[in-house]
C-alpha cells in the first residue's frame, strides 16, 4: 500500500498529544492498536517532554517497531521540528522530535494531530478510494486536514486544514487565537460549554443543530474553494450529538455551497471512531520511508 505517501510495511510507535490527554500504542501493518497507554497532560510535577517520554520507552518495551509517529495540536513551524500547540501553553516554538529520537534512536515524524487524521481516513477509513476529501475533529477544539488531488496540502508552515479558525460568525465569540467568530469559538466542546455552562453532552437540541449549522457554513465555504465534496467529520462533540448535528450541517454546507460544483457537499461521521487519532499518528510515522 502507498496511498498519500504513506506505506505501513512495519509496525509504528504512534503518540497522539491533546490538552487533555496523550495516548501512546503500537499501531500494526493492518491498523491495529495494542500496547496502548495515557497519561494525563497537565499531570504532574515534571515536565512534560520527560513524561512524555517515559511514556514511549514504556511502549517501546513491548513490540519491535521501524518508525515514531507523533500527531499533535497545531500550529506547527518547519514541517513539525518546532510546534507550539494552542492547548499545551508550556510548549511554544518547541523541539520534541529531538528529545525522542535522541533516546529512541528511530525515525520521528510530527505532523498536525488533524493532518494525521486525514491520512487515517484515507488509508483506512471512509476515504480509502476518494482523491479529494476533508478530514475534520469537531471536539474540545476544532481543526482539520484536507486532501486535494490525492495529496495531503502542507501550505507554507505545515498547517493546512485548520478549518476551525475560519469565520463563520461576523462579530462572533472571541477565539483563542485572538480572532472574533471563529468556528472553534462558536462549535468547539470548549465553547459550547462557556455558552451553556454545561457539558457538551448535556446540550440541547438547539445547540446540537446550531453546532451542525456552524460546521456546514465553514464546510460549505471550503467546499467552493476547493472543490471537494466529501467531509469526514470525528470528535465527541459531533458523533455526541449525532443525526441532528449531522442534518444541520449537510442543509447549512448545500446553503452555503450553490455553485454547480459544489452541490454535492456531504458531511458525514468519520468510520475510524476512537482509532483514529493513533492510527493517523502511525500514517505520519509511516511518511517517513518514503
Ligand atoms: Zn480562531
Amino acid at each position: 500500500m502507498n496511498r498519500l505517501g504513506v506505506k505501513p510495511d512495519a509496525p509504528c510507535l504512534a503518540v497522539d498529544i491533546g490538552g487533555t490527554k496523550i495516548d501512546a500504542a503500537i499501531v500494526s501493518t493492518t491498523g491495529d492498536i495494542s500496547y496502548r497507554e495515557r497519561i494525563e497532560t497537565k499531570a504532574g510535577d515534571r515536565p512534560l517532554v520527560d513524561r512524555v517520554i517515559a511514556l514511549v520507552l514504556r511502549v517501546a518495551e513491548h513490540k519491535p517497531f521501524a518508525t515514531v509517529g507523533i500527531g499533535c495540536g497545531g500550529p506547527i513551524f518547519e514541517d513539525g521540528r518546532r510546534i507550539s500547540p494552542l492547548n499545551i501553553s508550556q510548549w511554544r516554538n518547541f523541539d520534541l522530535i529531538g528529545p525522542i529520537s535522541s533516546v529512541i534512536k528511530k525515525p520521528v515524524m510530527l505532523d498536525v494531530d488533524t493532518k494525521a487524521l486525514a491520512l487515517a481516513e484515507g488509508v483506512f477509513g471512509g476515504a480509502r478510494h476518494l482523491n479529494n476529501f476533508v478530514s475534520m475533529v469537531v471536539s474540545t477544539g476544532i481543526g482539520g486536514g484536507v486532501v486535494v488531488d490525492g495529496r495531503l496540502l502542507n501550505g507554507e508552515h505545515g498547517n493546512a486544514g485548520h478549518i476551525g479558525h475560519v469565520n463563520v460568525e461576523p462579530n462572533g465569540r472571541l477565539c483563542g487565537c485572538g480572532a472574533h467568530g471563529c468556528l472553534e469559538a462558536e462549535a468547539s466542546g470548549t465553547a459550547i460549554a462557556s455558552m451553556t455552562g454545561q457539558a457538551p453532552a448535556l446540550a440541547d437540541n438547539e445547540i446540537r443543530r446550531r453546532t451542525g449549522q456552524m460546521v456546514g457554513r465553514a464546510a460549505g465555504s471550503v467546499a467552493s474553494l476547493l472543490d471537494v465534496e466529501h467531509f469526514f467529520v470525528a470528535g465527541s462533540v459531533a458523533l455526541g450529538f449525532g443525526d441532528l448535528f449531522f442534518t444541520a450541517a449537510n442543509e447549512e454546507a448545500g446553503c452555503v455551497a450553490q455553485i454547480s460544483f459544489a452541490r454535492g457537499v456531504r458531511i458525514q461521521p468519520s468510520s475510524l471512531v476512537d482509532r483514529g487519532p493513533l492510527v493517523g499518528a502511525a500514517c505520519v510515522g509511516w511518511r517517513s520511508q518514503t
